[in-house]
C-alpha cells in the first residue's frame, strides 16, 4: 500500500473533519511562487488534529516538513513526496496580563505586532514588517533593525514524538536565523511573547518608519523568499554580490535583484531550478572575489 493510501486512512478515521489537500502546489504556499505539487498538505486547525497528523505521518513511515506562510522556502519542482502541515488555521492572537502576548503558530507575524501595538505593548515592531508566521519567526529567530524573536519570546509550546511539551526562551538554543527547532523535526504549536509597555501611537510610527525603509530598500514588488544567503560574519552578503557586479544576473526567470543584491527575486516562470543555479554562480563568483562561502539562508526543500 502506497504511504498516502495509509496516511489517508489514519486521518479520516482519527480527525475526518480536519482539511487535508491532495497535489497542493507548492507555488501557491510560497512567496517565491515557485514548487511542484506536494503529495498531501494538511492544514491543522489545533494542537489534537497536529498531533494526529504527526501521528499519522509515523505510523506511515512519512516525513513531514512543518510550514507556516513559506516565506523563506524554495521547494522542488517536481514537488513533495511526503506530507506537508500547513500550520496556517492555528492563528489565534491574544493579548494577555503582565505585558504578554500569546499567538498560535500559523499567526501572521505583522498581525501579532498590531496587537501588541493597539495595546500599547513595544519590542515587536521590528517584526512588523517580516512576512512569516509567528511559528516560522520563533523557528528561524527571525530578526531585523536590531531586533530578533529571541529578545522577546518568553516560552513555547511544542509538539515532539512524545506530546506536547513547553520551554522557556532560554531553552531554545536561539542563534543566528537559528533555533533549537531549526534543523528538528518538532512543530511550534504557539509562544508567548513577553514585551514592553509603551506607546501605541509611537509604537506605531516607529512600524511605519521601519516598514518605509522596507519598502526602499527591498525588491517587494517581486516574489521572493526574502535574504537568499545567511549573513557572513563580518560581511554583508548583498554588498559582496553588489561588488561582484552581479545585480540583475538571470538564470531563467530567476534574477538577482536590482534594487538589493541580497535578494534573488522570481521575474516570472522562475523554477527551483533556476534559482538554485543563480545562486551556485553568485556562491561561486563571490567565493572568487572574497574567500567567503555564503551558505543559504532559504530552506530549499525537495
Ligand atoms: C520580502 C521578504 C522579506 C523578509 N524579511 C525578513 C527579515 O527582515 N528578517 C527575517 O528574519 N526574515 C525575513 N524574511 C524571511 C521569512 O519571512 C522569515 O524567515 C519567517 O520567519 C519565515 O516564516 P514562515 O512562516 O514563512 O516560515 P516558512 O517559510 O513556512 O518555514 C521556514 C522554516 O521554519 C520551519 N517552520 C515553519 N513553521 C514552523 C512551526 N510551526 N514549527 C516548526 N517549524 C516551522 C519550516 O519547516 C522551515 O524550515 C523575509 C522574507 C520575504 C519574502
Amino acid at each position: 500500500m502506497a504511504w498516502f493510501d495509509t496516511f489517508d486512512r489514519l486521518i479520516q478515521a482519527r480527525v475526518p473533519l480536519m482539511h487535508v489537500e491532495q497535489d497542493a502546489p507548492m507555488a501557491e504556499h510560497t512567496s517565491f511562487h515557485i514548487g511542484g505539487p506536494a503529495k498531501r498538505m494538511a492544514f491543522p486547525a489545533n494542537e489534537e488534529e497536529a498531533g494526529a497528523v504527526a501521528e499519522a505521518c509515523r505510523e506511515a513511515g512519512v516525513s513531514c516538513l512543518v510550514i507556516g506562510r513559506g516565506t523563506n522556502l524554495l521547494a522542488a519542482d517536481e514537488g513533495l513526496d511526503y506530507v506537508v502541515m500547513n500550520m496556517t488555521a492555528m492563528d489565534a492572537v491574544r493579548v494577555e496580563d503582565g505585558g504578554r502576548v500569546f499567538a498560535q503558530a500559523g499567526a501572521q507575524l505583522s498581525r501579532v505586532a498590531t496587537a501588541a501595538q493597539q495595546a500599547g505593548l513595544g519590542g515587536l515592531a521590528f517584526a512588523h514588517g517580516i512576512p512569516g508566521s509567528l511559528g516560522g519567526a520563533v523557528t528561524m529567530n527571525a530578526g531585523a533593525y536590531g531586533g530578533e524573536m529571541c529578545q522577546v519570546v518568553e516560552k513555547v509550546t511544542a509538539l515532539g514524538p512524545d506530546g506536547v511539551y513547553t520551554l522557556s526562551g532560554g531553552a531554545l538554543e536561539f542563534g543566528y536565523r537559528h533555533s533549537v527547532f531549526s534543523s528538528g523535526t518538532d512543530v511550534v504549536l504557539s509562544a508567548l511573547l513577553r514585551l514592553t509597555i509603551g506607546d501605541p501611537v509611537a509604537i506605531r510610527r516607529e512600524m511605519e518608519e521601519l516598514m518605509a525603509r522596507r519598502k526602499a530598500s527591498q525588491p517587494l514588488e517581486y516574489p521572493s523568499a526574502g535574504s537568499t544567503f545567511k549573513r557572513p560574519e563580518g560581511y554583508f552578503a548583498g554588498t559582496m554580490i553588489d561588488q561582484c557586479g552581479l545585480k540583475g544576473r538571470t538564470v531563467g526567470g530567476a534574477a538577482v535583484s536590482e534594487k538589493h543584491a541580497g535578494f534573488i527575486i522570481n521575474k516570472g516562470g522562475a523554477t527551483c531550478g533556476d534559482v538554485l543555479a543563480l545562486m551556485e554562480i553568485v556562491q561561486e563568483t563571490v567565493f572568487e572575489k572574497f574567500g567567503v562561502k555564503l551558505s543559504p539562508e532559504v530552506k530549499i526543500v525537495s
